[in-house]
């Protein structure tokens, strides 16, 4: 996610709204410029922000990986096949509709996976939902972090 460089940000403590770079904003390390106090509010809801479109791309992210990585026409799906794709179980379905012939365990090492394979099942790994691994793939923002 893009945000404007600098981006206008209200300080809490002032209500004094001023522009910052972004890059301080997101490290947690701008300080109002009328009160001097740190930015906090502002730059967490633009984490949250960036966190839920991650969320949402994460899908698209798997997707474009397994087609990068084992040469898939991605055309072969419509976009209504993309959009009924809930679980892992109806991705391998997608993939393989667009030449996909591996193993399902295959998945696994995807970049967009690699991160999660501590945290799940793998033997089960088809019945996991998109949306659960993709909120697994993007923990919640916490202030400073
Ligand atoms: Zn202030």
């Amino acid at each position: 996610m893009k945000f404007i460089d600098p981006f206008p940000t209200k300080c809490e403590c002032c209500n004094e709204k001023n522009l910052y770079p972004v890059k301080d904003l997101l490290a947690y390390e701008a300080h109002c410029k009328s009160c001097g106090s740190r930015l906090i509010d502002g730059p967490l809801g633009m984490h949250k922000g960036k966190r839920l479109i991650a969320i949402d791309l994460w899908p698209v992210c798997l997707l474009l990986d397994a087609c990068e990585e084992f040469d898939l026409d991605i055309d072969r799906i419509s976009d209504e096949e993309f959009d009924n794709m809930y679980l892992v179980k109806d991705f391998i379905k997608n993939i393989e509709k667009m030449g996909f012939t591996g193993e399902p365990g295959m998945i696994l090492e995807l970049a967009a996976m690699k991160e999660l394979n501590k945290l799940i099942v793998s033997s089960n790994f088809e019945q996991y939902s998109l949306k659960e691994l993709a909120l697994l793939a993007n923990p919640e923002v916490k202030p400073g972090y």
